[in-house]
């Protein structure tokens, strides 16, 4: 389990995000990734390895400024440090971000449900389930499905999430 940061405010959220990682890169990593609320939309940049190699995938971009965002450090779990099991991970509809720190412990039979509900799965990691949860829970209000999410989920679970249609809330 490794480390997350999140932030709303009058910065650069982008520089926030990286200047916390920075600090947390001593508890050790395999990869990192920055989800930013962005032009009425999430941008979702990761990359495994050490956070230069986020920083440099970042500058290549040259994203908008975002004031809201999160970041993570990853510590794998379930799948292997790769760029797509890094995280964040990213609802269907795009709507919602999940930053995680932790493992869910009966991942198999919530991604089973959400497979034949129709969520598809871009990532092996444990992690994803609890996005595609918000996702299928959320009918307007951040918290409510977050809370309805959660409460399926048994382990442990640090978690950042970021919602398009509150840019303003982590
Ligand atoms: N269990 C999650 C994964 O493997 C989170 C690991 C962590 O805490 O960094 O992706």
């Amino acid at each position: 389990m490794c480390g997350i940061v999140g932030y709303v405010g009058k910065r650069s959220a982008q520089d926030v995000l990286l200047d916390g990682l920075e600090k947390l890169e001593y508890r050790g990593y395999d990869s990192a990734g920055v989800a930013l609320a962005l032009d009425g939309g999430i941008r979702v940049v990761k990359s495994k390895g050490r956070l230069t190699a986020l920083r440099e995938k970042l500058a290549a971009q040259q994203l908008a400024q975002s004031f809201c965002g999160i970041g993570h450090t990853r510590w794998a779990t379930h799948g292997a440090p790769n760029d797509i099991n890094a995280h964040p991970h990213a609802s269907n509809d795009g709507k919602f971000a999940v930053v995680h720190n932790g493992i869910i412990e009966n991942y198999m039979e919530l991604r089973e449900e959400l497979l034949r509900k129709g969520y598809r799965f871009e990532s092996e990691t444990d992690t994803e389930v609890i996005v595609h949860l918000i996702e299928m829970y959320y009918a307007g209000d951040f918290r409510k499905a977050v809370m309805k999410a959660s409460s399926r989920l048994v382990g442990s679970y640090a978690l950042g999430i970021v919602c398009t249609d509150t840019p303003d809330t982590v």
